[in-house]
């Protein structure tokens, strides 16, 4: 067996302790005779795996008690509707749009209501995050929405935009769990988690109990309405049991590791060795603005296509997979979500050092 190092921004790598410690439960889950994906999802052996699943997630991001945690399907796409069928209560939103993501969130609300883009990055393709200190919040604005790291463009809210007074809405699908976040400034907080907790196929929501109500706009799906999921404990009907085991172990890593402060450390100094690499080389270049950066996603390019195709061909080569960037973007990216090794970082910078030496 010989594991790649891959930096692919989702479906994405998974801690190995997770994946070898699902492997060796595959047959049997802890004496029940079945694996966990042959299990009834309303089994008290099952019923277990979610509330501990749930707990470790709320003990990781200190989640308050007048917050619910659901574990949904659909995706983080399926949100971009969820969010204003159940939030749009005067039909109004205001979009911070910094990438394709927030993009395409704003243009489905524009499909129930008024969704004003208040701020964005597109001038400069999204390689910034903008000034949000003193936006023009929609006075009758239900929400504020963005999307918090940008998985495409590699930038990252490092202050949260001012949203005076109006709820703020955070896709973080790029950055969960990668440090820790005051939960109390959000009203929703969601996210995918194939990008940096578990396998694709959930998502995870967590919103604060004022917002679920019975009231949503008129046509909504039972299965896009928070207070179905939330009366039923993410049990409504089948949910995605085998990624919410997995989404646990995840958790679980994560505690034994010292929470988010100590996750939150471990990534600055990782993502440290490639900016600061980029920042030196004479071949290489970041694409984002220095304070914007993420810690989750790197683009990076050489400023000649063939070059960058080259690249991407012998990191391939190399052991170093899925270093292309977004088919919109093009040039590199690397994500270095939690489960990257700080040693894939090191040895991609060394493979680069020797590239640019090759290649200039
Ligand atoms: C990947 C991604 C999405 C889309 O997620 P799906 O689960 O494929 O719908 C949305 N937002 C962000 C920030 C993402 O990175």
């Amino acid at each position: 067996m010989s594991r790649v190092y891959n930096f692919s921004a989702g479906p994405a790598v998974l801690p190995e302790e997770v994946l070898k410690e699902a492997a060796e439960e595959m047959l049997d889950y802890k004496g029940s005779g079945m694996s966990v994906m042959e299990m009834s999802h309303r089994s008290k052996v099952y019923d277990t795996i979610i509330k501990e699943a749930e707990q470790d997630l709320r003990d990781l991001m200190n989640i308050p008690d007048n917050y619910k945690v659901l574990f949904l399907q659909g995706g983080a796409s399926q949100q971009f509707a969820a969010i204003p069928m159940n939030l749009m209560k005067n039909g109004v939103a205001d979009y911070i749009v910094t990438g394709q993501w927030a993009k395409k969130a704003y243009q489905e609300a524009k499909m129930y209501g008024k969704a004003n883009a208040i701020a964005s990055s597109a001038d400069k393709t999204f390689s910034y995050i903008p000034d949000c200190s003193d936006l023009p919040i929609s006075e009758d604005a239900d929400y504020v929405y963005i999307c918090e790291n940008n998985t495409i463009y590699g930038t990252k809210f490092h202050t949260l935009p001012n949203t005076k007074g109006k709820t703020l809405i955070s896709d973080v699908s790029s950055c969960f769990l990668s440090e820790p976040m005051d939960v109390s400034k959000y009203g929703v907080i969601y996210g995918g988690v194939q990008k940096n907790i578990g396998p694709a196929g959930v998502v995870i929501v967590i919103i604060r109990e004022d917002l679920i109500t019975e009231e949503v706009l008129p046509g909504t799906p039972t299965m896009l309405k928070y207070k179905i999921h939330s009366d039923a404990e993410s049990l409504y009907n089948t949910p995605p049991t085998y990624g919410i085991y997995i989404c646990g172990k995840v958790f679980k890593w994560l505690k034994k590791l010292g929470g988010l402060e100590a996750m939150k450390e471990i990534n600055e100094k990782k993502a440290a060795i490639l900016y600061d690499f980029l920042d030196q080389s004479k071949l290489f270049k970041g694409t984002v603005r220095k304070e914007d950066r993420s810690l989750m996603n790197v683009p990076f390019i050489t400023g000649n296509e063939e070059l960058d195709a080259k690249f991407v061909k012998e990191a391939k080569a190399a052991g170093f997979e899925n270093l292309k960037g977004h088919r919109s973007v093009g040039g590199m990216r690397a994500s270095i979500y939690n489960a990257m090794p700080t040693e894939g970082v090191q040895a991609l910078v060394d493979f680069m050092k020797k590239f640019e030496e090759d290649n200039l």
